[in-house]
Order: C-alpha cells, then structure tokens, then sequence
C-alpha cells in the first residue's frame, strides 16, 4: 500500500465521493487516477457558472451586460470547451438540448435578478478552513458567490443546473452550504448573519436557508466523524469497498473497478 497524502483537505465532493463508493475515492483522490471522461451534466454545469462569472465581472467593470453578451459568452465557452470524452448517459437528450438547457437557465437568471446590483464581494471565493476550529480536519471550499449585505449579514450564493430544486426540507439541511457557512465564519471577518442562497437555474427556483449555531454544531460533529472514518480506513490501508449504483453510469473507473467485468458502455473506445 502507498504512503497516501493525508494532510489534503477534504471538501464536499470527497466526502461524497466516499460515502458513495469508497472504491472510487481511492482511484481519484489517493491513487491520482485522472480520466478524461466528463458527463455532459457536468460540462454544462461548468459552462453556466463560468458565464455567471463573467456576468458579475462585467457588471463591476461595465455596468450589467445585454444578454446578447452572456449568451456569447456562454456559446463561445461551449465551443472552446468541448472535447471528444464527453459522456451521454441520457439517451433521450441531444447536444442541442444540453446546449438549449444552459441558455434556458442564464435566461431565467438574467431576467430575474437583472440589473444584478447584489452587494457581490468575491466570485468563485476558495475557502480554506478546519472543521470545528481543529487542524485535525481540514476543507476546502469554493462558494460561487459571496456577498456582503452590512451590518455583519453575508449570503453565500449556489449555482444549480441539476434537474429538480431542494425542497426547503432538504435546504434546511444541506450540507455543503453549511460547510460554506463554516468556511466564511474563518475567512471573512465581523459575519454575524448568514444566509444561504441556491439558484435551481433550470427549474426557475431560488431556495434559501438558514442555519443556527445548533445546527453549525451538530453538522461539525457529524463531518468530524466522517473525516475520521476517511483517515482511519487510509491509514488501516482499507477497505474500500467497490459499492455499485445507477451512478456507475457516471464513473470512469469501470477499468480499475474489482466488481465491473466489462468497461462502461457509456464511453465510446
Ligand atoms: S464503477 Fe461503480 S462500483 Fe466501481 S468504482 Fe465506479 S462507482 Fe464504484
């Protein structure tokens, strides 16, 4: 068994990475397995939040740009960007569609929140911070947008391209703007007030939450135990069981996977 970087921080995406399928962890984030794979979700999720990134750029230097603009924008990216290991799980989707969907959900931004005059005071904002003030857990975040409303009060602003919004049932509980909550407590100073901010830009919902110091609490001991987990079966060198879902449509391991027979059939060869 290799020596393993324990002193990474963790971030959502890992700790999901594992709670889904511990097996798929080891491959990405201890073994550095890189595929060129993408899905074609996730590249239209990248392609909208850039472009909402260059939106908030231009209001500051610019003033709030046409739409016509964003819409360039967001076709040349789309252009730029694309390459020949993207993956269609979705049969019932074509490119068109994917493509349709990202100007759908800048369409339903702009119109909504035009002239953008949010007090916005850092986009794509990486977070380094520990989990309930302990170097022993460490994590990164990056909030899509930040912003700072006075007196104390800050919103975190989420960008979603997903297919459904979070019930307010499930906002009240979601875990990675919570963690985006106790990052911006250790980043920024005098935070008195947070509120969470998503933008389900394909289904026109925007959802906020709150969370209360009982909350922060409970959440800091349930990720602490995660972490511990993660570091203890690292260190026990495993076991990182292979845990097989409709999500291993989404994977690219299939190769290194000890339970997949056959490579993915989603990924042309
Ligand atoms: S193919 Fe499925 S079971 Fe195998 S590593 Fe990927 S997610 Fe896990």
């Amino acid at each position: 068994m290799p020596a393993y970087n324990l002193s990474r921080p963790f971030s959502y995406s890992s700790l999901t990475v594992f709670e889904q399928c511990p097996a798929k962890y080891k491959f990405y984030y201890l073994d550095g397995i890189v595929k060129p794979q993408e899905s074609i979700e996730a590249f239209l999720g990248r392609r909208v939040h850039e472009t909402m990134e260059f939106l908030y750029k231009q209001v500051k230097t610019n003033g709030p740009p046409l739409f016509d603009t964003v819409l360039e924008d967001f076709h040349y990216r789309w252009e730029n960007e694309w390459h020949s290991d993207l993956i269609f799980v979705n049969q019932f989707l074509s490119v068109p569609d994917y493509y349709d969907l990202g100007t759908k959900c800048l369409a339903w931004y702009y119109r909504k929140y035009h002239p953008f005059n949010e007090p916005v005071v850092e986009l794509e904002a990486e977070m380094l911070f520990t989990i309930g003030n302990d170097d022993k857990y460490k994590f990164k975040g990056i909030a899509d947008r930040l912003e700072d409303h006075g007196d104390g009060v800050w919103e975190i602003h989420d960008y979603k391209t997903s297919k459904r919004a979070l019930t307010q049932r499930a906002a009240d509980k979601d875990r990675q703007l919570s963690l985006y909550h106790m990052g911006l407590l250790q980043n920024k100073e005098n935070v008195k007030e947070v509120r969470l901010v998503w933008h389900f830009m394909r289904v026109g919902i925007t959802v906020r939450s709150r969370r209360d110091n009982d909350q922060l609490h409970y959440m800091t001991i349930s990720i602490q135990k995660k972490i511990n987990k993660i570091t203890e079966t690292i260190k026990n060198g495993g076991p990182f069981p292979a845990v097989q879902t409709p999500l291993c449509n989404w994977c690219y391991y299939w190769a290194e996977c000890p339970v997949k027979t056959k490579n993915n059939p989603f990924v042309k060869s």
